[in-house]
């Protein structure tokens, strides 16, 4: 049985190029970048080429991004480093209702610490809209964050009024770009964001390496501390064949965005078709038409998603049920939950996630495997 991967949202494999450009770094150029002599020297000049690279593709200034050990570090460090560093402003911080975990619980717990913190709701496609974030601004909120795209049912935000709402009015915009990174083209300048984070492993680079991007001028407050790296914001001797990985990662996301773009709108257009008139009982999740090109998120009335996904697994489809992270539990999606689902419905969760070398046949046969999988369910009920 060939098994079919469909969780690219999840994690993406390493790109075999991506491989090739950070083998050397791993015991040829081996040095620490914060060593005075040639090794290190050599492993600085290879963080400095993948810095200028990375702040070249998004639009930004290269003293303007910073190494991270992924998305939820970056995520926590924006959250957490920018709200500590405007206390003194105002003590309100606003985030949407359907972000990743790692953005909640970081503004979760500035709560612990005097901060509050308000959800701005979403319309039932799980859209923040803007007249949903005004409402739920305060005139001491000194930051907002609302992601790029959902990871769990791929609605794009309208990240352009979004973040002119926010800073119109004083507040910082950070968004978490995780799940758009390497599919739609992103510049830190259009639409203007304060804050930004990214993870590698979301772009067939490497596992375990992102960047936070901090506009020039705003102040944020390390995370970790420890020794001066990374300006002294974020201790910790730096990953550097990881960092070159990211860069190339992000180069070949970028000269191939076209095609790749192209490639995964018509794979999900064509899942998303071939489940709706053949599953009855099935329900798209997220917007019909603003998500993410390799997004497909599903309910199929009467099954809840972890005996769906079990039952695809053994038939060899990996799907998932929405973040990785709280996959195994039986807890209800909250992005569901923030979308009107009922609590039934949002146990039903189920996403499938193209990637670049998905094939139309998997994807055909992925519906014919599900369409069984959901029938023989239902019978046992
Ligand atoms: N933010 C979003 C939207 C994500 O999808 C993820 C990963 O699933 C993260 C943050 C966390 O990223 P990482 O796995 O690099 O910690």
């Amino acid at each position: 049985m060939e098994e079919i991967y469909l969780d690219y949202a999840a994690t993406t494999p390493l790109d075999p190029r991506v491989a090739e450009k950070m083998f050397p770094y791993f015991s040829e150029v081996f040095g620490n970048p914060n060593s005075p002599h040639g090794w290190g020297r050599r492993a600085v000049s290879a963080v400095d080429d993948a810095r200028d690279q990375i702040a070249s593709l998004l639009g930004a200034a290269s003293k303007e991004i910073y190494f991270t050990s992924g998305g939820t570090e970056s995520d926590n460090w924006a959250i957490r480093g920018a709200a500590h560093a405007l206390a003194k402003k105002g003590k309100h911080v606003v985030v949407g209702a359907t972000e990743h975990h790692a953005v909640l619980a970081a503004a979760q717990s500035l709560e612990k610490e005097g901060f509050s913190v308000s959800l701005a709701e979403t319309d039932d496609y799980g859209t923040v809209t803007e007249d949903r974030l005004a409402a739920a601004m305060r005139k001491d909120t000194v930051l907002v964050g609302v992601m790029t795209a959902n990871n769990e049912v791929g609605t794009l935000q309208p990240l352009s009024q979004l973040s002119k709402t926010a800073r119109d009015s004083g507040a910082l915009f950070f968004t978490d770009a995780v799940q758009a990174a390497g599919i739609l083209p992103l510049n830190v300048n259009d639409p203007a964001v304060d804050l930004l984070s990214l993870s590698s492993h979301k772009f067939y680079g490497p596992k375990g390496v992102g960047v936070l991007y901090v506009r020039s001028g705003v102040g944020i407050d390390g995370l970790i501390v420890g020794g001066r790296q990374e300006r002294g914001l974020r201790g910790g001797t730096l990953n550097v064949p990881a960092i070159v990985g990211m860069a190339e990662a992000l180069r070949l996301a970028y000269e191939e965005i076209t095609t790749r773009r192209a490639h995964l709108t018509s794979l999900r257009d064509r899942f998303i078709g071939k489940v709706l008139q053949e599953i009855p009982g099935a329900l798209l999740n997220g917007h019909p038409k603003d998500r993410l090109p390799g997004n497909a998120n599903f309910i199929f009335e009467g099954i809840l998603g972890e005996e769906l996904l079990i039952a695809l697994d053994l038939a060899g489809v990996a799907a998932s049920g929405g973040a990785a992270c709280s996959s195994g539990s039986l807890e209800p999606s909250h992005v569901l939950l923030a979308m009107g689902r009922t609590e039934a419905q949002a146990r039903g969760g189920v996403r499938f996630s193209f990637g670049k070398d998905t094939t139309a046949e998997q994807a055909d046969r992925a519906v014919q495997i599900l369409k069984s999988c959901v029938e023989r369910l239902r019978l046992s009920r």
